[in-house]
């Protein structure tokens, strides 16, 4: 049975994630990625977050360190982060793929499945409301559809991942912001409507027992969020921290 069924309590929660973890460290279902990563970048933050990000791959940085998004993308990441308020200890940053493709390479397809599994029990322990898709490789992935980033950032929408019903914010992924001022811009623009999509109340969640088990249950049912644009471009109308930075990458 699921957490969110159970209704676990966020210490059972953040225990249930610990044991994920574990299991990811031992993960060879990319054989190429289990030969070549130096280490498993499960994620970091706050078990018990509102706010989760999720990015595409750990690049060399990340890989050294077992932590995402400890590079250059990582630090204005955590510039945007300070800028609305908020710091790494009050979200969860995970990544679409917990290894890192040989010379940052694009996740494959295959690569992408395999990992699935590890993103959407995170989502559903640690039952964020909104969940900022960094990027075309998470959003594509999260929404069950191929419409690119350009399209849909900045434009939140309601979607059902498994047992949970999340608000989703794709926005561009801050490595592509790093050389373009204008998608800074963007960036920062998008970045500032997150504190009014978290103080939203929670998404009305899926009647208990009607999710899926997660891992295979994608939501695909989408509706924007009232008061904010919604994907079709017109408007519409954690509290427990985990310990300090250990083995396990979380606060
Ligand atoms: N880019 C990502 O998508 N993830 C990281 O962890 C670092 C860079």
């Amino acid at each position: 049975m699921s957490s969110a069924e159970t209704n676990d309590s966020a210490e059972q929660r953040r225990e249930a994630l610990k044991q994920v973890f574990a299991q990811a460290q031992g993960c060879v279902r990319c054989p190429e990625l289990a030969v070549t990563r130096k280490s498993v970048v499960f994620g970091a933050g706050n078990a018990d977050a509102d706010l989760m990000f999720v990015g595409e791959a750990p690049g060399a940085s990340e890989d050294e360190q077992g932590l995402p998004f400890v590079g250059r993308a990582g630090k204005l990441l955590d510039t945007l982060l300070e800028e609305i308020g908020l710091a790494r200890k009050d979200v969860f940053i995970a990544n679409t793929l917990k290894c890192r493709p040989p010379g940052n390479r694009d996740p494959l397809p295959v690569e992408i499945e395999n990992c699935r599994d590890y993103l959407y029990r995170q989502v559903e322990l640690i039952q964020p409301r909104v969940i900022c898709s960094l990027g075309n490789f998470s959003t594509k992935l999260l929404r069950d559809d191929p419409t690119g980033i350009t399209r849909l950032h900045g434009k939140p929408e309601e979607l059902t991942l498994g047992s949970r019903t999340v608000r989703l914010y794709p926005i561009f992924h801050p490595a592509a912001a790093l050389y373009t001022p204008r998608m800074l811009e963007t960036l920062r623009e998008d970045f500032s409507r997150l504190p009014a999509l978290l103080a939203l109340p929670e998404p009305l969640q899926p009647h208990v027992g009607a999710a899926e088990e997660i891992p295979h249950a994608v939501g695909g049912e989408t509706v924007p969020v009232p008061g904010m644009p919604d994907s079709a471009g017109t408007s519409g109308t954690g509290s427990e921290p985990l310990d300090e930075v250990d083995q396990l990458g979380l606060f």
